[in-house]
C-alpha cells in the first residue's frame, strides 16, 4: 500500500505522529519531518504490517490530508 501526504493541507499539528509513530515523526522545528523530502505532496510505500496505524493516522488527521491507496 501507498501514503500520500498533502503537505499543503498538512498543518504540522501531529496527530498522525501520535496515532503513527512508526510512520510519521515531527522534526526540531516541531514541522512534519518528511517534508524535507517533499515538495507539496509526499508519496512513499508502506509494509502491510503498518496498515492499521497508517488507517489510524489517516482517519485521525484534522486536515484530511493523508490518503491511503490499497
Ligand atoms: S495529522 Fe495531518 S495535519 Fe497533522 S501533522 Fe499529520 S498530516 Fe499534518
Amino acid at each position: 500500500m501507498k501514503v500520500e501526504v498533502d503537505l499543503e493541507k498538512c498543518q504540522d499539528h501531529g496527530q498522525c505522529v501520535y496515532a503513527a509513530p512508526g510512520l510519521f515523526a515531527l522534526n526540531e522545528q516541531g514541522r512534519l519531518s518528511l517534508r524535507s523530502r517533499a515538495a507539496a505532496v509526499y508519496v512513499a510505500d508502506v509494509a502491510e504490517e503498518n496498515a492499521e496505524e497508517l488507517h489510524e493516522a489517516a482517519d485521525i488527521c484534522p486536515l484530511q490530508a493523508i490518503t491511503v491507496h490499497e
